[in-house]
């Protein structure tokens, strides 16, 4: 079996040049790469599909999905109301999540009672703070990453001045060293060491959106832990992408969104997670209809009784549209073995595409970046596969002179679709469901034949 076939590109639908892409016909002419031998299959054609290394932002859509969706739109059409009972598939609305939860527990390592599927990821994260962020006149401040995701910094910021406190003084931001680009445990540890009695909640992303980075994610809840903070994660680019054990890293809580590597689709339902040492101790403060205990939910009575767990945090009824969305690719994943033989593949396919950026002309260690006059480029993830998922982030050279901007419409050129942070930073992110071997290699070949037209 050759590694190509362990991929499930057959379960997806890829874009095609044609719709995304405007491409040039004669590749092999516009410059030379150090792939000289790779495969013409690398050539794009407008009607081959793209090689979509996006997945870290909106993952491709799955046939089962499509399906799935269908399917729903059909009971809508003949049931009605009605579906929310009787189901010709066997998923009653009521209880669609019931099929759902034990797989994004799977995913994340956790129990199924200890998983919700609901809302949406700065929401979840906005109610999990509600509950969790207690600040106190000692302790009140928040740890996390420089650079989080603007969302997650714009809610932490509230979230302080809610309580009355400034952000400037509340939250705590941790980022590499001078002239360094990714962020040492050490720095992270001891910050919480020596900060902790007065740090309230601790929360990073699990994985840097910027620069791909995978935080230690056990240690540093085991530090907090021991500090007596409250410690949390936004597993946006986690989940689906890197092996994760929730509950046994004894992690406070999680939230995390769906349309990356989960491929849920635009939009799709977010998850959170909530530890089950917290059951009984914490009852949702901002409680809804859909967290009341399924047996009296359809009673309708005042009082509020609900279910154990992260499910008890349920407010609305699930949009089921996307909950069949999520179920379409939670089926897929399962279908590959999850977690375990997909990080492989994950690593292999990351591993190949670094390797082959390091033999390009154009690549420089992160050490030398600064000391670049021509148009390059470093990355700035890090080596070691255990502190990165899929993702590898190329920061383009010299900074700030707009080579960035080329090369990303460059590579649309050539049918190879990756996305951009300004102002110097493309994001590759080859994933171990659909991406193949081809994919990376013809990754590496247009960046040289872009970076060589410059
Ligand atoms: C993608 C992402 C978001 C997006 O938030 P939405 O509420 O889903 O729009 C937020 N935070 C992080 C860390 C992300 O990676």
């Amino acid at each position: 079996m050759t590694l190509t076939s362990e991929s499930y590109r057959d379960e997806f639908i890829l874009p095609d040049n044609k719709s995304v892409c405007a491409i040039k016909v004669e590749p092999e002419k516009q410059g030379e790469s150090h792939l000289v031998h790779a495969s013409s299959r690398l050539q794009p054609t407008p009607d081959s599909t793209c090689v979509y290394l996006c997945g870290n932002s909106l993952g491709a859509c799955p046939k089962k999905s499509q399906v799935l969706i269908q399917e729903e739109l059909n009971v809508w059409s003949k049931l009605a109301v009605e579906g929310h009972f009787h189901h010709p598939h066997g998923r009653p609305w009521t209880e669609v999540l019931d099929g759902v939860h034990p797989l994004m527990a799977e995913i994340v390592g956790a129990k199924p009672e200890e998983v919700c599927v609901m809302g949406t990821l700065t929401a979840n994260l906005h109610l999990m703070m509600l509950q969790f962020y207690k600040p106190t006149s000692e302790r009140y401040k928040i740890l996390c990453e420089a650079r989080a995701f603007p969302s997650d910094q714009y809610a932490f910021a509230s979230q302080v001045q809610n309580h009355g406190f400034d952000p400037k003084d509340a939250i705590i931001e941790i980022g590499p060293r001078e002239g360094e680009f990714w962020v040492r445990e050490e720095d992270i540890l001891d910050t919480i060491e020596k900060e902790g009695s007065k740090i309230a909640l601790v929360l990073f992303g699990g994985l840097s959106y910027y620069t791909g980075q995978w935080f230690p994610m056990k240690s540093v809840t085991k530090t907090a832990k021991a500090k007596g903070c409250i410690c949390g994660w936004d597993l946006a680019h986690a989940v689906g992408n890197v092996p994760l054990s929730l509950h046994e890293w004894d992690v406070d809580f999680a939230v995390w969104c769906t349309y990356k590597y989960l491929n849920s689709g635009p939009g799709g339902i977010a998850g959170f997670f909530i530890h089950e040492k917290w059951n009984g101790m914490e009852t949702p403060k901002y409680a809804g209809w859909w967290g009341q205990s399924v047996d009296t939910r359809f009673q309708m009575g005042p009082k509020f009784t609900p279910i154990p767990g992260a499910q008890g945090f349920q407010q609305s009824n699930p949009a089921v549209l996307t909950v069949a969305s999520l179920l379409g690719s939670l089926q897929t994943f399962k279908r590959a073995g999850m977690m375990g033989p997909l990080r492989k593949r994950s690593k292999m396919l990351t591993g190949k595409l670094e390797s082959l950026f390091h033999q390009s002309k154009f690549f420089v260690p992160p050490e030398k970046a600064s000391m670049r006059s021509d148009p390059g480029f470093t990355i700035i993830t890090p080596p070691d596969p255990e502190s990165r998922g899929a993702q590898l982030s190329l920061l383009f050279l010299p900074q700030g002179t707009g080579v960035m901007d080329k090369v990303f419409a460059g590579l649309k050129e050539w049918g190879v679709i990756g996305d951009d942070r300004k102002p110097d930073v493309i994001r590759l992110a080859p994933t171990p469901l659909y991406n193949t071997e081809e994919d990376v290699e013809a990754a590496a070949k247009y960046l040289d034949v872009v970076l060589a037209s410059l």
